[in-house]
């Protein structure tokens, strides 16, 4: 599969490169006729470590005009812990970096593991965090070249009017398949994004849409900068655990994040998020209240993980079946919390 043509700019600052954003995201040659779904060819787009968006460009998912590459901006790359053992992470820092940094590991263990449950070491030493946190979402209907998704009469997602995995609705139920947001969420992270309005800060859990086809709220002219994880989240016992074909290099098809902090054997506070089950990474609300203030036991450990299979919504977006997948939030979230909670 070919690569489309595409011209590449590469800034040297943020502030080059959200002119060039500014400039080129509306022009383009939006080749759809109205009403068409998707991401039109034309237009610019981000590439950071290029893991996905290379891939997806060659199955002519995204065919934009002009691709901006982020590597040269020396400003997004890096783990900076600060004074009070918080910790600020520029947006281009790769995988690796935060797999293997001691500071991450000493202070936001599920972050690390969660780094290192991605792909492979190969990938991990291209692919980002801020990539990560923007990825598309995937469905077996859509991840697939252009002939094959032609041949099936395409979908929402991109050039068709028809879902194949919810047939008769209007809308995409495409599956958010990354692996560190669902640490970030229990971490209580936030985001930086910078456009032509200057400099916002999001909570991360307020970044996703829930939707499978406009996944995020990340304007075409705008770029994620940092990710801002506060000293209050520091030395949570944090564990990933994920569901995947391939052990040594495959996208999660359901996944749990855990993070406890914990005072002679109590809970002080304690999150737990998924991934790979619904068009946004999930906290599973109401885990933290039922684990506040208790010491984690079969029976509770049980019931954090009947509402994390509650909270899942996984459909068939991918090769393995919706109920395998959630009844695997569930024995991931139980197995998570008894191992975080046991010294
Ligand atoms: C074989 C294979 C296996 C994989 N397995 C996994 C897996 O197990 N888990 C997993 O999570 N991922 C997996 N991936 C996907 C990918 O490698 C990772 O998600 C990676 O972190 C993406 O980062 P990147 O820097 O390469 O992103 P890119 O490919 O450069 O970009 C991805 C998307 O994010 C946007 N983007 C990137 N950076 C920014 C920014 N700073 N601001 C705004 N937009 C931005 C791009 O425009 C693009 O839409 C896999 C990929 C492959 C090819
Ligand atoms: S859920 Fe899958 S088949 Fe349905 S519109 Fe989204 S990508 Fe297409």
């Amino acid at each position: 599969m070919s690569l489309p043509e595409f011209k590449l700019l590469r800034p040297s600052s943020i502030e080059q490169a959200s002119e060039l954003l500014a400039r080129y995201s509306s022009e383009g040659t939006f080749a759809f006729p109205p009403g068409a779904r998707g991401s039109p060819p034309g237009g610019i787009r981000i590439i950071a470590g290029g893991t996905d968006l290379i891939p997806s460009m060659r199955q002519k998912l995204f065919e934009p005009q002009y691709v901006l590459d982020l590597r040269r901006i020396d400003e997004l790359k890096g783990i900076n812990p600060q004074p009070d053992n918080g910790v600020i992470i520029g947006a281009l820092t790769t995988l690796t970096m935060i797999e293997h940094s001691s500071f991450l590991k000493g202070h936001y263990q599920v972050l690390s593991e969660a780094a290192a449950a991605v792909a492979s070491p190969v990938i991990r030493n291209m692919g980002t965090i801020g990539g990560n946190i923007c990825l598309d979402t995937r469905c077996l209907w859509y991840n697939q070249s252009l002939t094959w998704r032609k041949a099936c009469g395409f979908c929402i997602k991109k050039e068709g009017d028809l879902c194949h995995v919810a047939p008769g609705g209007t809308k995409c139920w495409a599956a958010f398949s990354a692996d560190t947001p669902p640490a970030l969420l229990c971490l209580n992270a936030e985001i930086e994004i910078v456009g032509p309005k200057g400099a916002r800060r999001i909570p991360l859990r307020d970044f996703y849409t829930g939707l499978g086809d406009a996944y995020c709220k990340l304007e075409a002219n705008e770029i994620l900068t940092r990710i801002l994880i506060p000293s209050a989240s520091a030395g949570y016992r944090g564990i990933y655990r994920k569901l995947r074909i391939r052990g040594s290099i495959d996208y999660p098809l359901a996944a749990v994040a855990v993070a406890l902090k914990r005072a002679n054997g109590q809970i002080m506070a304690g999150q737990v998020a998924l991934t790979a089950v619904h068009s946004a990474p999930l906290l599973v609300k109401g885990a933290a209240q039922m684990l506040q203030g208790q010491q984690v036991d079969q029976a509770l450990a049980e019931a954090v993980a009947d509402l994390a299979a509650k909270t899942a919504k996984p459909l068939t977006t991918s090769a393995l079946t919706p109920e395998y997948r959630r009844e695997m939030i569930r024995v991931f979230t139980r197995r998570a919390l008894i191992e975080a909670a046991s010294n």
